[in-house]
């Protein structure tokens, strides 16, 4: 079975982030009542044209930059047509012979069985297109019924070559799309949203063969999770099917999350069968170089350019670089907290440490966090500066990340702040050697292990008035002056 080398190529679906839609001004917002983010153009009446939408042409050449793709200067929009009630018009706008962004490249890294791996993924093409409605079949007597609020907002179409050998690549790849055009600032990625959706293609072959099988398509996969398991199970069938004598056909298949199972829903169309044609209604778009420059220098920081940063301006380990940057979120919150209080490592070392804990444990979410980074960065700041114990900071954290607030006034409010007053320590120190003769006895005849229970003693005593640090000291000096 395993003589087959599998061939995958994908095709992800981003809608961009623009705020109205890609011919008209309807609202891009996610949700809403059905049909509410409709107008006269998006619901393609008769003698209504389109006016394309600057900020998405930018958006597609932004997302092009990021992907370290080509351009055509001269780029054309066409009609695909195909008569289906998800798109009023009964064709879908988008681009085929000159899309906006060409020979992209992609760099992967993955691991598997602990051995770090490195690949480059070929990008064929980023065209921009329209999004069609979503069309309502449950629970209506055998009626449909269509909601247009996401007909026509702008997408991007990334097209890979067939670059693509396992599971574990591909699963890699839509991964770092996602995290590039998130730092790009051109889509959130919300896989399970749909903002985010990718088709596989799939075919295998043998390692004499001169071309390729034929392909299947498997559409609309919606987790990372899922493009994985659809792959394994599609190169599993492919190599199955052949191996008994039977043809792979050209098609396009749909995956079954629940069974784990790709399965047949219609014969793949050929571009030819959607009779494109250049819009006469959209204007084509002409760039010069100065107009592409000007885009490129309103690119954000990429994560290449984050992980510099924090390795040669910060000093973090590329380990501990690469866990912020995996999530712009994380990293976000990250550089909000290091403006507030200038110390990136120690920040670093909470949030690597006690907060991806927390996250791990699925006690709080990035997404949802009770606390800004001014708080967190406070909190921070008041561990190493020994206004509370190290020990402390992660309770007053446990407290933060269950109910927020300000960390100054839980310490205050839980007894952790440090007042340094060094009568109050001796004092306690004094009683405890005074009310604990034996183990002090014991520890002048050589068991040194008794220092931890008296040290127990003082703590539970001094909580909030030094650093344990400090109680040690004096009472190494105490005891020893016995
Ligand atoms: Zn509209």
């Amino acid at each position: 079975m395993s003589t087959y080398i599998p061939v995958i190529g994908l095709e992800i679906h981003a809608e961009l982030l623009t705020e109205s839609k890609l011919f008209c001004s309807c609202s891009t917002e996610f949700g809403g009542g059905k049909n509410a983010h409709c107008c006269p153009g998006c619901a393609a009446m008769p003698g209504t044209l389109p006016a394309m939408n600057r900020k998405a042409v930018e958006f597609a050449i932004k997302a092009g930059y990021a992907l370290n793709c080509s351009f055509n200067k001269f780029s054309v929009f066409d009609r695909k047509n195909y008569f289906y009630p998800d798109l009023p018009k009964a064709y879908q706008n988008s681009q085929l012979d000159l899309p906006l962004c060409i020979n992209g490249l992609v760099n992967i890294e993955y691991e598997i069985d602990g051995v770090k791996k490195s690949k480059d993924i070929r990008i064929n093409r980023i065209h921009l297109e329209e999004d069609a409605g979503k069309l309502i079949h449950d629970d209506l007597n055998g009626v449909s019924l269509a909601d247009y609020n996401r007909g026509s907002i702008p997408l991007i179409e990334i097209v890979t070559e067939p670059d693509i050998g396992t599971a574990e690549e591909a699963k890699a790849f839509v991964e770092k799309i996602s995290l590039l055009l998130q730092y790009a600032g051109v889509c959130d990625c919300k896989m399970e949203q749909g903002s985010l959706r990718c088709d596989v293609n799939i075919s295998i072959m043998k390692p004499t063969d001169a071309k390729f099988g034929t392909r299947a398509e498997i559409k609309n996969l919606n987790s990372i999770k899922s493009i994985g398991r659809a792959v394994e199970y599609e190169i599993y069938r492919q190599e199955r099917t052949l191996e008994m004598g039977g043809k792979i056909i050209q098609e396009t298949r749909r995956f079954d999350d629940n069974k784990g199972e790709t399965r047949s829903m219609r014969t793949k169309e050929n571009a030819q069968d959607y009779r494109y044609f250049p819009d006469p209604d959209i204007l084509q778009v002409n760039f010069t170089d100065e107009e592409l420059e000007s885009i490129r220098k309103t690119m954000p920081e990429m994560p290449y350019e984050r992980l510099e940063r924090y390795k040669n301006a910060y000093g973090l380990s590329e380990a501990d670089s690469m866990i912020i940057i995996g999530q712009i979120i994380l990293s976000d919150f990250y550089d909000n907290a290091v403006k507030k209080y200038d110390n990136p490592k120690s920040i670093c070392n909470f949030i690597t440490g006690e907060m991806m804990r927390r996250i791990n444990l699925g006690e709080i979410s990035l997404e949802d966090l009770p606390f800004d980074a001014g708080e967190f960065a406070l909190l921070v700041q008041m561990a190493d500066t020994e206004k509370v114990s190290k020990n402390d900071a992660k309770s007053i954290f446990r407290i933060m990340s269950e109910k927020g607030g300000n960390p100054e006034k839980i310490a205050k409010e839980q007894g952790y702040l440090i007042t340094n007053d060094t009568g109050r320590v001796l004092e306690v120190i004094e009683s405890v050697i005074k009310n604990n003769e034996k183990a002090v006895s014991q520890y002048k005849n050589g068991d040194l292990k008794v220092f931890g229970f008296l040290m127990g003693q003082c703590s539970k005593e001094l909580k909030g008035v030094c650093t344990p640090k400090v109680i040690k000291d004096e009472l190494e000096n105490k005891l020893s002056a016995l």
